[in-house]
């Protein structure tokens, strides 16, 4: 089984509890408006791999020595055979090295349509962030672009360890933004506040660096 893949990252620790595995998947028909990840629009066969080769990176590049792994996009539930044997295979993994790391997956789907279209899906998440991003709705809780988009318990690990986030207001801590650098590439990872993308892009500027293309634009 292969899945089509934008990029993954460790560690991760903007996006869901403690130091996590990032798998950022390619292809995503939703098109929010404001969205700051148009490069994973694209369906892209060029970045398909393995499921199996994803899932032996993430145990080489963690050492056993994470807390969790998130799953964002691009629009995971657009690939829904490669997401259950990833699903499949992390659960195999956390099981039979006795683990107990979670798994949190973003959607830009409504809850509604997951749970009636994907429920098997559902319940093999520790943890959902469902709902379309909305451009003109605050960003007032951790890990969540904008207001409409709830956090979602669905098991009692997830429960134990994210339920104080679920209502929480966002503070200073979840505000940051980890910057990665690949030796082609600056990317970065986190939520940004409205309106931070283009402040960076103006300062660079104004320091005489342009960026060839961004991903928070066409
Ligand atoms: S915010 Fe997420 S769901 Fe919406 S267009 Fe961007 S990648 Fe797709």
């Amino acid at each position: 089984m292969k899945i089509a893949i934008n990029k993954a990252h460790f560690p991760v620790t903007v996006l869901g509890p403690g130091r996590r595995i990032g798998i950022w998947v390619q292809g995503c028909s939703i098109g929010c408006k404001g969205c700051v990840s148009q490069d994973t629009w694209a369906r892209d066969s060029s970045k398909e791999m393995t499921v199996a080769g994803l899932v032996s990176w993430c145990r080489e590049v963690s050492a056993g020595q994470f807390d969790g792994i998130t799953i964002s996009g691009g629009e995971p539930f657009e690939q829904p055979k490669a997401l259950h044997a990833l699903l499949d295979g992390l659960h195999y993994w956390r099981n039979s090295a006795g683990m107990d790391f979670d798994i949190l997956c973003y959607s830009g789907y409504p809850l509604a349509t997951l749970q009636k279209r994907h429920a098997d899906l559902l319940q093999k998440l520790d943890a959902l962030i469902p709902e379309p991003f909305i451009v003109n709705k605050p960003l007032t809780q951790a890990w969540r672009g904008s207001a409409n988009q709830p956090l979602v318990l669905l098991s009692d690990r997830a429960r134990a360890r994210m339920q104080t986030y679920v209502d929480a207001p966002i503070d200073e801590q979840d505000k940051r933004i980890q910057t990665m650098i690949d030796g082609q590439h600056v990317w970065y990872v986190g939520i940004p506040a409205r309106g931070d993308m283009q402040a960076l892009e103006q300062l660079c500027a104004s320091r005489g660096l342009s960026f060839d293309s961004v991903s928070w634009r066409p």
